[in-house]
């Protein structure tokens, strides 16, 4: 199987579509506060997760950084409500998208790269197609072409990890607040093993990367032209 990762086009004369959004999601943990670290939060999102049944939600509803402390705590509360092999984060967000948008969207929409979005015939096509870990959660997202058909989030959860000998400069967790990481390698492979059997579209561990299979590809592809760059990369 080969993959390729999500890129939104470089040159907007290349564009086709006019589509665009803006959006937020309703619940977010806060970045920390570190004292070591800076104050930081980072870009994992959950759409699929729904916290409207949790009762202290409205502690959920802002970014701001507070002490590792009060993270701790409010990570705890949502903590039930997440899968537990997915990795929750300070900045953490969840929920569909909640906003408005502008223009026409061509099938698939990844702009930025690090929120793919699909039209409703697209959708049906990749569920047509039988491809495995698509997981839609319908955006809400106000146009005002009324005939626009509705967007389908595609939720990329970060279950794959980028070879650890294409990453050179991975910095020491903190001891203080957890922070770890590195800087996108520009040249990068993926862990083989790390890639559940049959998985079309996944996110890589540690980025705001979005992977998909050459059958995604080639099932979009299908319905024609869209905004989105593929760019190969390799498994080892
Ligand atoms: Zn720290």
């Amino acid at each position: 199987m080969r993959y390729f990762e999500l890129a939104d086009p470089r040159d907007p004369d290349s564009r086709q579509w006019s589509g665009t959004y803006r959006a937020t999601r309703k619940w977010c943990l806060p970045g920390v506060d570190c004292p070591r670290c800076t104050p930081w939060g980072g870009m994992l999102a959950y759409a699929s997760v729904d916290l409207s049944n949790l009762t202290e939600s409205d502690v959920l509803t802002s970014g701001w950084p507070q002490p590792r402390e009060e993270y701790a705590r409010r990570a705890a509360l949502v903590r039930p409500f997440v899968p537990p092999e997915l990795p929750l984060e300070p900045g953490c967000s969840f929920g569909p998208l909640v906003g408005t948008a502008m223009g026409k969207f061509g099938p698939i929409t990844a702009r930025p790269s690090w929120e793919v979005l699909v039209r409703e015939d697209t959708l049906t096509a990749l569920q047509d197609a039988g491809l495995k870990g698509i997981i839609p959660v319908r955006a809400d997202l106000r146009n005002r072409r009324t005939k626009e058909l509705p967007q389908y989030e595609l939720e990329a959860r970060p279950l794959v990890k980028l070879h650890p000998a294409c990453i050179q400069d991975r910095v020491a967790t903190c001891e203080y607040c957890g922070r770890h990481g590195f800087s996108l390698p520009p040249e990068r492979w993926l862990l083989g093993e790390s890639i559940p059997k049959d998985l079309d579209l996944f996110g890589v561990e540690e980025t705001t990367r979005i992977v998909v299979s050459e059958r995604f590809v080639d099932t979009v592809n299908r319905l024609g032209p869209s905004d989105v760059v593929y760019r190969e990369i390799t498994v080892e």
